[in-house]
Formats: C-alpha cells, sequence, structure tokens
C-alpha cells in the first residue's frame, strides 16, 4: 500500500487562494497513492491571535481577548463564505467553527474568571486554530469532489505532559494511529488531521511546540509507515540562507537527515527542529515544497545524499541568546565543576545550546536563551557560593544580545580548512567571534557573534563561502 503524508503550514492554508491552491495539490495526488494523509496548521495568523488571547487573560483584559475571538470568527467565517458554494456543506461548516468559537469562548471565560491562566490553558486554547482549519479544510475537499474527513490530533497522537513543547510517545500513538486513523484510510477518505497539537496518556490537549505542524507529519508518517512525507511551505524548498536575511539564498536540492537535523535544530524555520526524528527512524524520504510554486521540485532530505567533500551547504542563526561565563583561576584541575555548573543550569529547565571551555580550565562559557539568564546566574551564584567567597570563582556573569550562527553540511567533516574559510570570511568582514564550538559529529561548526553583527555575518559567509563553492563544485 503506498502511502503518503502531506503537511500544509500556515501560509499556505491562510487566504481563499492559498487553500483553494493547497486543495488543487491534494486533487493531484488522490490519484497516485493507495492512501493520504493531509495535515493542516492554523490559517497564518491564528495561533499568534490565540497566543493573545492567553496573554489578555492573564493581564486581566477581557475586552482584548473578547476582541481577538470575534476577529477569528470574522476570519473564518468569511473564509467559509468565499470558499464554499454548496448550502449544506456552507451551513455544516459554519455551525461546527461556531460550536468551536463558542467552546474557545467558554474556556477563556472561565480562565478569566480564575484570574489565571495555566500552561494548560495555553495549550487548550492555542489548539482552536488547527480544530477549525482542519475542519474547513476537509469540507473544502468535499466541495471537490474528495472524500475529505477532519479528525483532531488528539484521537491520534499521544504525548507525555509537558505543555508547549510535548514529546510524543510512540507506541501509544501507533495503537491510536491503527485504532483511529487506519480504518478510515481502509475506507479510502483523505483523512485531514490537525497539526501541533496532541494529548497526553489522560486525554489533555497538549502542543508540540511553536511549528510543531511539520513535526506532526513526521510521527504520522513513522507510525503508519508512510512511504514519503512532504511539508509544503511558502518557499521553494530548504536554502542554503534564511531568504529573509540572504535574499539569494540558494534553493538546496538534496540534504542528509544528519545535515537539516543540525539546520532545523540552530534556527531554520522552514522546518520543526524534532521533524527528523522518527523519519531517521524509518528511513522515509521527506521532501519540502513550495504550494505557490508546485511544479518546482523542492528539497529531498533522505539518508543516501552523496556529500561533497568539504562542502558547506547552509548557515543559520539562533538569535535571542546569552552566553554565560564562570571564571577564575580557582577552578583549575578542580573536578566537578562542569558538572556541577550544568547541573544548576539544568534545574532551571533551560537547556544549553552550545558550550565552550578554554583549555587551561579558567573558563566555562555557555550559551542559553536571554530569558533564562537571570534564573541561571542566579542558581550558579547560589551553587558555586563557597567558591565565590573563596576566590576560586572570581565572577558569574552574562553577555546578552548574542547569536548562534552555524554553518552547516555533511562534507565538512574529515575535510581541513572548512574552518578556515568561515573564519577567513568573518576577518574580512571585521566581525568579533565570541566562542567557537564544533559538534562532534562535524556536521556543523557553531560561533557565537554579536547580534548587530549577525545578518552582515551570514551575508558575507553566504558570498564567500557558500556561493563562491557553488562555482567551483
Ligand atoms: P510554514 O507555515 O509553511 O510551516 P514557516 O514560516 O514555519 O512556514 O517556515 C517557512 C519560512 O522559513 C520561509 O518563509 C522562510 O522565510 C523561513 N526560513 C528560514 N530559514 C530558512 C531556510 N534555510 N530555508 C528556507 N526557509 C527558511
Ligand atoms: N500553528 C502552529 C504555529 O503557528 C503550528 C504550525 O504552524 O506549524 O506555531
Ligand atoms: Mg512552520
Amino acid at each position: 500500500m503506498s502511502t503518503l503524508v502531506m503537511k500544509f503550514g500556515g501560509t499556505s492554508v491562510g487566504s481563499v487562494e492559498a487553500l483553494n491552491q493547497a486543495a488543487e495539490i491534494v486533487k493531484a495526488q488522490s490519484s497516485q497513492w493507495e492512501n493520504l494523509v493531509v495535515v493542516v496548521s492554523a490559517m497564518s495568523g491564528v495561533t499568534d491571535t490565540l497566543l493573545g488571547c492567553a496573554d489578555a487573560i492573564s493581564e486581566c483584559d477581557q475586552d482584548t481577548y473578547a476582541r481577538l475571538i470575534e476577529a477569528l470568527r470574522t476570519k473564518h467565517i468569511q473564509t467559509v463564505n468565499k470558499l464554499i458554494s454548496d448550502p449544506d456543506e456552507k451551513s455544516a461548516l459554519t455551525d461546527s467553527i461556531e460550536q468551536l468559537l463558542h467552546d474557545l469562548d467558554l474556556i477563556c471565560r472561565s480562565a478569566f474568571v480564575l484570574g489565571e491562566m495555566t500552561p494548560r490553558g495555553v495549550d487548550t486554547i492555542s489548539s482552536f486554530g488547527e480544530r477549525i482549519n482542519a475542519r474547513l479544510f476537509a469540507g473544502l475537499l468535499r466541495q471537490k469532489g474528495l472524500p475529505g474527513q477532519a479528525m483532531d490530533a488528539t484521537k491520534l497522537i499521544v504525548t507525555d505532559s509537558n505543555f508547549q513543547n510535548a514529546h510524543p510517545i510512540m507506541e501509544d500513538t501507533r495503537g491510536k494511529v491503527e485504532e483511529n486513523l487506519v480504518p478510515l484510510l481502509q475506507q479510502g477518505k483523505i483523512v485531514v488531521v490537525t497539526g501541533f497539537i496532541a494529548a497526553n496518556q489522560q486525554g489533555v490537549t497538549m502542543t508540540l511546540g511553536r511549528g510543531g505542524s511539520d513535526y506532526t507529519a513526521a510521527i504520522l508518517g513513522y507510525a503508519l509507515d508512510a512511504d514519503a512525507v512532504w511539508t509544503w511551505t511558502d518557499v521553494d524548498g530548504v536554502m542554503s540562507a534564511d531568504p529573509r536575511i540572504v535574499p539569494n539564498a540558494q534553493v538546496i536540492p538534496e540534504l542528509s537527515f544528519n545535515e537539516v537535523g543540525e539546520l532545523a535544530y540552530f534556527g531554520a524555520k522552514v522546518l520543526h527542529p524534532k521533524t527528523i526524528r522518527p523519519i531517521i527512524e524509518h528511513n522515509i524520504p521527506l521532501w519540502v515544497k513550495n504550494t505557490f510554486n508546485p511544479m518546482h521540485p523542492g528539497t529531498r532530505i533522505s539518508q543516501e545524499r552523496q556529500s561533497i567533500p568539504g562542502k558547506i551547504t547552509a548557515i543559520s542563526t539562533i538569535r535571542d541568546l546569552s552566553i554565560i561565563t564562570v571564571a577564575g583561576r580557582g577552578m583549575l584541575g578542580v573536578p566537578g565543576i562542569a558538572a556541577r555548573t550544568f547541573g544548576a543550569v539544568a534545574q532551571q529547565d533551560t537547556s544549553v545550546l552550545m558550550i565552550s571551555q578554554s583549555s587551561s580550565e579558567q573558563s566555562i562559557c555557555f550559551v542559553i536563551p536571554t530569558e533564562n539568564a537571570r534564573s541561571v546566574i542566579g542558581a550558579l551564584e547560589e551553587e558555586m557560593a563557597l567558591e565565590l567567597i573563596r576566590k576560586d570563582i572570581d565572577r558569574v556573569w552574562a553577555m546578552d544580545d548574542v547569536v548562534v550562527l552555524s554553518v552547516i553540511g555533511a562534507g565538512m567533516s574529515d575535510t581541513p580548512g572548512v574552518s578556515a574559510r568561515v573564519f577567513g570570511a568573518l576577518g574580512r568582514a571585521e566581525i568579533n567571534v565570541i566562542a567557537i564550538a564544533q559538534g562532534s559529529s562535524e556536521y556543523s561548526i557553531s560561533m557565537v557573534v554579536a547580534a548587530e553583527d549577525a545578518d552582515r555575518a551570514v551575508r558575507q559567509i553566504h558570498r564567500d563561502v557558500i556561493e563562491n563553492e557553488k562555482g567551483s563544485e
């Protein structure tokens, strides 16, 4: 049985024209595959609006959340009116959207009365964009004569209880997919599943993190043992840099799982960083394609790609970071300082993006999101209180407004001279590198630069290293 999972991102389902285009793409594929699952995001901007409702509730601002819900009603009802001509379909869809918005309103109202916005509440509220859109898209498919049926991923994807960043439990998910999704596929339905959302083992609504619909598609691809997963977005594929920073960034025709894993981890928004985890396990090829330019082949991501020695494929950045330094002459040769440092960081529920220690052992520095910097410094000062009094550690401090810039390429491993080319480019642009780390996989080199230098650094490396190499291939 051939099975394809396709995901359409927010802009791909963000307007009447885009929804029509996406539905035409589904129609074109429907005759090519025995099983077709479509994952949809909320219409673009909707998840932000829902999170705006949650924020307004935490600030006890009833007017704002009520206004935002009204705006969502107008947006979706207008879309249905423009998109759906069949009167029965239109009235059924309108009713189900009204019902969902009524539920949303009730949830918001109770949170407002309680005067509390819990992480659980945030996930429930932010799930409504996908819930509405899956119904809308399934209705549109039916209008085009296709057997579309909407399904909430809360019935399919089982996760832990980590709100806003839930982790799937694959065994349970497979069971639910067998039970609830496979029978519909066997009946010949094209099932339209909500991206981004899931449920924990108690059935409470969870979300997979911002941009999580890519991950939904990969999880379903895994659970169905799909032949391929395609994610449809608003650019021609994965590009050599963020096209908003480097206008002449190139589409990368082929990438390995490892490369795309590093690229997504290091901030390329085009794929959720966890997307490839389930895909790798079953070796399912993943394609990134453009809804608005469907004839373009896009990017193929798979295990087999042949890497070109020494080649840097792409560059990406993570922003809003701080670099924390723990420094002091008394750290030399003392075992356990690094373990205690990272133990204290972990207790603050903060993930460390990059670590570097000077070989003289007189300082450890690491990069974390700025929003966690103050609490991490507090925790470190407490953990190292004795060392600070004894002056074994001079101080613990944060430098804010830094960016991690990563160059990625499977061909970098075992090839000397790659970092020289990158640092040469930065030197020519007179950009100061604050810290450096190379992953042991050697698929990436990361460096920390000041936020104000980041865009210039990306453009310089792209021009001198990535574009120049293209000519010499
Ligand atoms: P979707 O809603 O379809 O999931 P996203 O906005 O999440 O789309 O991701 C696509 C966007 O990611 C593109 O419009 C582009 O601006 C941005 N982007 C950042 N880095 C890259 C990259 N290396 N390749 C392609 N797109 C990138
Ligand atoms: N709608 C969600 C978000 O905006 C998930 C996604 O688009 O992938 O983050
Ligand atoms: Mg996305």
